[in-house]
């Protein structure tokens, strides 16, 4: 299996998970023109996306989804509630014969996948992060969180790869620019993680199996990728987990060839893997 953070952060958020024939983007957040050119560069083929899991309605992850709709025939997965989110709030509306539901704690089969969505503690309609097994590989892309809740860590067992939010620093969110209401969303329980309670999370689900985690959904403003991949490694030391940063503007690509081992590549040194 191959994963690949095609872009992450508050502007913006779309993975893939792909076998080489088949592909699930999760999250919408990056225009369609920018997903194809991002896979392309990747040298992954745009014409095997099949499917569009989404995580919930900020703009951040639905942001092209109307175009996806209406230039692709790709299968939307989303709970009810989501869906129903969509049309009230943006006259978005996923057409049934398009629409795979899904429900958190439902394991679903796509293609012989095996999709598990699992809920989080976020404030938006009924929002969900998603765990992949497909060929052995057990993939979990878990962002847009306020804090890491028992059922997080227990969905983020046994994996071998975990795309997991780093979003900000908590010094740096209450030093920053951002009104005070904002900064008390964030930090909320249904806000996002912060790097101290990623490394917390972290903490609780590594296992001889985790090769590979990715620190996504970082802000800008709030944040740096210094400071997120230093509370990574406070937890991850010795361990052997490979530690990869996901970014918003340029994709970034981890192959899975052998369960439990892993390899970035990128773009310039490696478009024709
Ligand atoms: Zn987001
Ligand atoms: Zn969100």
């Amino acid at each position: 299996m191959h994963y690949a953070a095609l872009a992450s952060g508050s502007k913006g958020n779309c993975h893939a998970l792909s076998d080489g024939t088949r592909t699930l983007l999760v999250d919408a957040g990056l225009s369609l023109r920018q997903v194809r050119q991002r896979l392309e560069v990747l040298g992954w083929d745009p014409g095997t996306v099949q499917a569009v899991a989404i995580t919930h309605e900020h703009s951040d992850h639905i942001g092209a989804l109307g175009v996806m709709l209406r230039r692709t025939d790709w299968q939307i997965l989303a709970t009810a509630d989501l869906r129903a989110a969509l049309w009230a709030a943006q006259r978005v509306e996923i057409p049934r014969e398009r629409w795979i539901e899904v429900r958190a704690g439902r394991p679903l089969d796509w293609e012989g996948w095996r999709i598990l969505p699992f809920a989080l503690p976020h404030d938006a309609a009924d929002p969900v992060a998603y765990r992949v097994e497909a060929g052995g590989f057990q993939a979990a892309v878990v962002t847009d969180l306020g804090y890491p809740t028992a059922l997080v860590a227990d969905h983020c067992q046994d994996l071998d790869l975990l795309a997991l939010e780093a979003n900000h620093d908590v010094d740096m969110l209450r030093e920053g620019t951002y009104p005070p209401q904002l900064k008390a969303r964030i930090l909320s329980r249904v806000g996002h993680l912060s790097n101290a309670a990623m490394a917390e999370l972290l903490d609780r689900v590594r296992s001889p199996r985790l090769k590979t985690v990715i620190l996504a959904h970082l802000s800008e403003s709030n944040n740096l990728p210094e400071l997120a991949r230093f509370a990574a490694e406070e937890v991850l030391r010795g361990s052997g987990v490979a530690l990869h940063l996901a970014h918003q503007r340029e994709p970034r690509q981890i192959r899975l060839d052998i369960p439990g081992v892993s390899r970035e590549t990128f773009p310039t040194a490696d478009a024709s893997a």
